[in-house]
C-alpha cells in the first residue's frame, strides 16, 4: 500500500529519501505530494533572465550561447565558464577543475540550470550550477526526458544539490504507486462548489496536460486551505466565547468619566466609534478579543486608556504591554501626564477617583521592583504598564480585568491563551491588540481570524502632512549632501532630527547579510596566481550602515556643530531611557538610531527622518519609522537613502513608500512586491506550513467564502464531530507552526 503516510525511503529508495528528507524536510508521500511546483514552463519556453533576482535560487531555461575554457596562471587549475541565455540577456555558468563541461556544454543546447544567481563584475552568474540539457533541438524540452513528457514542465520549488528535475522524477515515480486518498470534503459541499476530488487534483497539479488543469488542482487545493484554516478559526472563536470574563460595567461617575471631562482635545469620529465597541465588549461576560489597527499617530493610546480607565471604574486592573523597555517607560510617562491628578491615588494631591500607574521592567533596581509587583498583587495599581515578556510570565495581579498589547501585531495566538492560562484566574482577561501596521483584509481573515477588527483610519485635526523622497546615492550622490544641509535648516528653525541606520556597529554582532562566506578549495587553490578568479558567491554586499560608523562620520563631517545622540538596543535601558528623555526634551538635535524608534516613540518637535540603507528594511517598517515625524505642527520629510538602482524590485519598494502614506495601500502593495519577487523560485525552505497554495494577495475571495462556510459548520457542529473529514485537515492546519501565516504575507 502506498498512502499518503508511507515513508519516502521506502518508496524512492534510501538515497532520493534521504535527499528529499535533508534539502526540503520531506519525508512522506503526503509531503512530497504536497511540494506544489511553483509555476510551469511551456514547452519551448525560456525564462527571461532579466527578471532574476541576486541571491535566488533559481531554475532557468536556457540555451548555451558560448563556452570558453581558460587555465588559471597557478597553472593547477581551469575555468570553464559557459554563457547561456534567453534570446535576449545572458548569463554566465562557472565550473573550476571541470574540464569535461565543455564537451557537455555544446553552443545551442537547451537545458534546464538550477543554482544561486550571483554577480560578478556586472555580470549575472550563476556558480556552479546543475543542469540537465535536453536531448536535442529538433525533439527540443517536451521530449527530453521522461519527467518532461508533458507540455508543460513544473518547475519545482527546489534547494541546492536538489534541482527541480530530480523532484519532478521522484513525484513521478511516486504517483505511478499510489494508492490514491480518500477525499476529505464532504461530497455534497464539493459538487455545490464545483470542486475537484482530492486525488485527481493531487495529480494534475504535479503532471497536468493543460493550464485548465492547473487552474482545477488549484481551486481545489486553494479551497482545502483556506477552510482549514477558517475552521481552526472559527472553532477559536466558539471555544473563546465559551469563556467567562470579567464583566465591567460602565460608570458615569468613575474615573473614566473624570478623564474625558479633562481631556485635552476632542475624539475623532474613529475614536469615538471604536471606543463605543470596546466599551459595550468589555461590558459581556465573554472576553472580548479585538485587533484595533489604527495608522502611526492616529490616537491608540487614547483609545486604550479609556478602555483601560473603564476596567478601573469596575474594581479591576488593567495592564499594558509593550514591545520594548523604552516603549513601555514611555507609555507609563505619557499614561501619566494624560491622566494628571487621576493618577495619583494614595499621593498628596491625588483626586478622588484617582488610580495609579504602575511601570514594571526589568531594569528596575531590587527595591522599585519589589514595590511595583506588590501593586500589582494588591492591586493598588490600577494600571500596570510594563513589557511583553515580563507581564506575561511573573507578574501576579489582584484582579486582571484586560490586557493591552501596544504594537505587537504578531501578538499572536498562543500568546494570547498563555495570558489567559496564567495563574489558573477563573476568568479570562479581555484582550485588546494595537498595531500601526496596517493589516490587509485578506490577512486579518486569516491570521487575526479569532479577533473582531476595527480600524482607525483618520488622523487627529492638526496633524501635519509627511513627505517622503528616496535619496539614490548611486545616481545623485549630491542630493545626499543637500539632504544633510537641509538638516541643518531644521535645526536652526528649532526642529530635531532622527536618522536611521540598519545596524548598531563596533560588531559583536554575528549574523548580518554582509558576513564572509567560506569559499570553495577549487577557489583558493589558484590564490597568488595573479589571475583572480571570481569568488564563488560574487561580488560581496557591503555590510549595512552602522549608527556608530555614521554617527561619528556625521559628528565629525556634514553635521559637526549639532547635538547627536545615540540610541540603540545595546545600551542599558536606563541610558536608552536618558537618551530619549534628552531628545523628547531637546537638548539633543539629531538623533541616530536603530530602529528602537520604530513603534510609539513621540517626539512631536522630530520634523525629518533620513533613513540610511532604506532598502535593508520592509516596506511596512519604513512607514511605522517616517511615522515618528509630522507629529507635531510642522510637516514632517522622511528622506529614503539608498544605493539601490532605479529599475530594481528594491527600488521599486522605496517608490512605493515614497508615493503614498496610506499604510493600508502600502501594506496591499507590500504584499504585492514579496510575491512577485518569488515567482522563479526564491529561497527554498522545507519548513511545513500550512499555506502552500493560496495566495493572501489575490485569492480574497476563495478566504472570504471559506470563512462563511466555515462559521456554518462549526455553529452546527463546534468539535466536528459528524465532519470527520473536515476534523482531519484542521488536525494538520494545528500542527504546523501558526507563526508561518504571518511570514507568507
Ligand atoms: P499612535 O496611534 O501612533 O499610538 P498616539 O496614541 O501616540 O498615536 O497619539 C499621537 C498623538 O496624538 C499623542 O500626542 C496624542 O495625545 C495625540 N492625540 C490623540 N488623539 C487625539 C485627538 N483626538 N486630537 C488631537 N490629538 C490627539
Ligand atoms: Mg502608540
Amino acid at each position: 500500500m502506498t498512502t499518503l503516510d508511507a515513508k519516502l525511503d521506502r518508496v524512492l529508495g534510501a538515497k532520493s529519501g534521504k535527499a528529499l528528507e535533508t534539502a526540503l524536510g520531506l519525508v512522506t508521500v503526503g509531503d512530497l505530494l504536497r511540494h506544489y511546483p511553483r509555476r510551469y514552463a511551456e514547452r519551448g519556453e525560456l525564462t527571461a533572465i532579466a527578471g532574476l533576482e541576486i541571491d535566488e535560487h533559481a531554475t532557468v531555461l536556457a540555451k548555451v550561447e558560448r563556452v570558453t575554457k581558460r587555465t588559471m596562471k597557478s597553472r593547477r587549475g581551469t575555468i570553464v565558464e559557459a554563457r547561456i541565455t534567453d534570446g535576449h540577456r545572458s548569463l554566465t555558468c562557472t565550473f573550476f577543475n571541470q574540464a569535461w563541461r565543455e564537451r557537455e556544454l555544446v553552443v545551442g543546447r537547451r537545458g534546464m540550470f538550477a543554482g544561486k544567481v550571483t554577480s560578478y563584475r556586472q555580470q549575472l552568474q550563476l556558480a556552479h550550477p546543475e543542469y540537465q540539457l535536453f536531448d536535442d533541438e529538433a525533439t527540443d524540452i517536451g521530449s527530453a526526458a521522461e519527467e518532461f513528457a508533458s507540455a508543460l514542465i513544473p518547475v519545482y520549488p527546489s534547494a541546492q544539490g536538489l534541482p527541480s528535475w530530480s523532484i519532478a522524477r521522484c513525484v513521478g515515480q511516486v504517483l505511478d504507486v499510489w494508492d490514491g486518498t480518500d477525499d476529505q470534503l464532504p461530497p455534497e459541499m464539493r459538487d455545490r462548489l464545483g470542486l475537484a476530488d482530492l486525488e485527481s487534483a493531487l495529480r494534475k497539479i504535479h503532471r497536468p496536460h493543460s493550464f485548465a488543469d492547473v487552474a482545477a488542482a488549484q481551486d481545489r487545493l486553494k479551497w482545502d486551505e483556506a477552510l482549514s484554516v477558517q475552521l481552526v478559526l472559527a472553532q477559536l472563536r466558539g471555544s473563546n466565547q465559551s469563556h467567562p470574563a470579567p464583566v465591567c460595567p460602565r460608570r458615569d461617575d468613575g474615573v473614566l468619566a473624570a478623564f474625558d471631562q479633562r481631556m485635552p482635545f476632542e475624539l475623532t469620529k474613529g475614536q469615538r466609534e471604536i471606543g463605543e465597541q470596546i466599551a459595550e465588549d468589555l461590558t459581556v461576560e465573554h472576553p472580548m478579543n479585538r485587533l484595533v489597527q489604527g495608522e502611526v499617530g492616529s490616537g491608540k493610546t487614547v483609545v486604550a486608556l479609556r478602555a483601560m480607565l473603564q476596567v478601573v471604574d469596575a474594581g479591576r486592573q488593567a495592564a499594558m504591554l509593550a514591545p520594548t523597555e523604552v516603549l513601555a517607560a514611555q507609555h507609563a510617562r505619557s499614561l501619566r501626564e494624560l491622566l494628571g491628578d487621576l493618577a495619583m491615588a494614595g499621593e498628596l494631591g491625588g483626586a478622588e477617583e484617582a488610580t495609579r500607574v504602575t511601570l514594571l521592567t526589568g531594569s528596575l533596581g531590587a527595591a522599585q521592583r519589589k514595590k511595583a509587583l506588590l501593586e500589582a498583587a494588591s492591586g493598588e495599581a490600577g494600571i500596570v504598564v510594563g513589557t511583553h515578556a515580563l507581564i506575561q510570565d511573573r507578574v501576579s495581579f489582584a484582579d486582571l480585568g484586560l490586557v493591552v498589547v501596544d504594537e505587537q501585531h504578531r501578538f499572536g495566538v498562543e500568546q494570547r491563551d498563555a495570558l489567559r492560562a496564567r495563574g489558573g484566574e477563573e476568568t479570562s482577561p479581555h484582550v485588546l491588540v494595537m498595531t500601526a501596521t496596517p493589516i490587509p483584509r485578506t490577512v486579518a481573515m486569516t491570521v487575526y481570524g479569532d479577533l473582531e477588527t476595527s480600524a482607525l483610519r483618520e488622523l487627529p485635526q492638526g496633524r501635519s502632512p509627511i513627505s517622503t523622497s528616496v535619496v539614490p546615492v548611486a545616481e545623485k550622490p549630491t542630493w545626499l549632501e543637500r539632504a544633510w544641509t537641509r538638516i541643518h535648516e531644521e535645526v536652526a528653525a528649532g526642529h530635531q532630527v532622527y536618522v536611521v541606520c540598519p545596524r548598531i556597529g563596533d560588531d559583536e554582532e554575528t549574523a548580518g547579510k554582509g558576513k564572509k562566506k567560506t569559499r570553495k578549495t577549487a577557489v583558493d587553490d589558484s590564490d597568488g596566481g595573479g589571475e583572480e578568479p571570481p569568488p564563488e558567491d560574487g561580488e560581496e554586499r557591503r555590510p549595512p550602515l552602522a549608527v556608530l560608523d555614521v554617527a561619528e562620520q556625521l559628528g565629525a563631517g556634514p553635521l559637526a556643530g549639532l547635538r547627536i545622540g545615540i540610541l540603540h538596543g545595546r545600551l542599558a535601558a536606563d541610558d536608552k531611557d536618558a537618551v530619549m528623555r534628552a531628545f523628547a526634551d531637546g537638548e539633543v538635535d539629531v538623533l541616530v538610531a536603530t530602529t528602537v524608534v520604530e513603534v510609539g516613540v513621540n517626539v512631536p518637535n522630530a520634523t525629518v527622518m533620513v533613513i540610511m540603507d532604506a532598502d535593508r528594511f520592509g516596506v511596512s517598517q519604513l512607514h511605522q519609522l517616517r511615522g515618528r515625524v509630522g507629529r507635531g505642527s510642522a510637516p514632517g520629510l522622511c528622506l529614503l537613502v539608498t544605493e539601490a538602482v532605479g529599475g530594481t524590485t528594491t527600488r521599486e519598494r522605496l517608490d512605493a513608500v515614497a508615493s503614498t502614506t496610506d499604510g493600508f495601500e502600502l501594506a496591499r502593495l507590500d504584499l504585492e512586491l514579496r510575491r512577485e519577487g518569488d515567482v522563479l523560485g526564491a529561497a527554498q525552505s522545507g519548513r511545513k506550513s500550512g499555506l502552500k497554495m493560496l495566495s493572501l494577495l489575490r485569492d480574497e475571495d476563495v478566504i472570504a467564502a471559506a470563512r462563511d462556510e466555515a462559521a456554518h459548520i462549526v455553529d452546527q457542529d463546534p468539535a466536528l464531530r459528524n465532519h470527520p473529514g473536515l476534523a482531519r485537515m484542521v488536525a494538520e492546519v494545528v500542527d504546523a507552526d501558526r507563526a508561518e501565516y504571518l511570514e507568507k504575507t
